[in-house]
């Protein structure tokens, strides 16, 4: 019997209308799609009803199914011959395990295909009008996981304190109090922006603003609800938005 082939295919953020055209296309001819907590529910409306879909999904502390059983998964369905659909929300290989993932493909010898999808990062700093670089403030970025880095002791803060970066923290939601603290601590000034954006590219957006001292008070205020994503740095304070979600 043919092998099926596996495709990882990036969700993007939120916003339906920026999954890519390969990825749209990909999802209409999938057998069987096996997605994440993180992909839109207006994205998975555009599989097809006959499509078999699987949730395979995780949240940070919840961790519904192992990542070896998802990559096993995506094994056994190739070998059946099925074109298999891994549907992750952003891009795959951003803090997405898609690496771990087409590592075990390469082992059984399936063959697969990587789609990018656009990342947390560009999609909620687009909508939130928030330049990551800007020629004035900024002339880097680093996408950070907060995950993982209960204690603070392994990211490198003295880096991080840096003049005239953007920093980006993914699931930074509960660390948020301890990376403002951190990085105060190290040498940022306390002044510096700080935004949350919440649920970025869809309807339901929220931006909290503020800074390094009080955004963690505001949020605990606010609540405002997962999936976050932390944008710290001068151009954290720009306000360019004008997209209509
Ligand atoms: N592969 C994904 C990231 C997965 S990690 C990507 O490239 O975007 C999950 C984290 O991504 C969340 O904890 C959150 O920090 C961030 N995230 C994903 N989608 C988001 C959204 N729509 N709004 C805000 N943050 C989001």
């Amino acid at each position: 019997m043919k092998t099926g082939r596996v495709y990882i295919v990036g969700a993007g953020p939120g916003d339906p209308d920026l999954l890519t055209l390969k990825a749209d296309r990909l999802i209409r001819k999938a057998d069987v799609v096996l997605y994440d907590a993180l992909v839109s529910p207006d994205i998975l409306s555009r599989i097809p009803e006959h499509t078999e879909t699987i949730y395979v999904g995780k949240r940070s502390a919840s961790h519904q199914l192992p990542q070896q059983d998802i990559n096993q998964l995506l094994i056994s369905y190739a070998n059946k011959g099925l074109n298999t659909l891994r549907l992750k929300g952003g891009d795959p290989y951003i803090f997405g395990r898609g690496g771990e993932e087409v590592e075990d493909l390469i082992k059984a010898n399936i063959s697969f295909e990587v789609v990018p999808g656009i990342t947390a990062a560009s999609g909620c700093a687009s909508y939130a009008g928030i330049p990551l670089t800007h020629r004035d403030y900024s002339q880097s970025v680093r996408l950070i996981t907060a995950h993982h880095q209960h204690d603070g002791t392994d990211l490198p803060w003295n880096e991080l304190v840096a003049p005239n970066q953007t920093l980006v923290f993914y699931m930074g939601l509960s660390g948020l109090s301890r990376i403002c603290h951190q990085l105060i601590h190290h040498g940022a000034n306390p002044s510096l922006p700080v935004a949350l954006v919440s649920k970025g590219t869809t309807r339901e957006q929220q931006v909290l603003r503020g800074t390094l001292s009080t955004l963690p008070d505001e949020q605990a205020r606010q609540n405002l609800p997962a999936p976050t994503l932390i944008i710290i740095g001068k151009v954290a304070a720009l306000d360019l938005s004008n997209t209509e979600i």
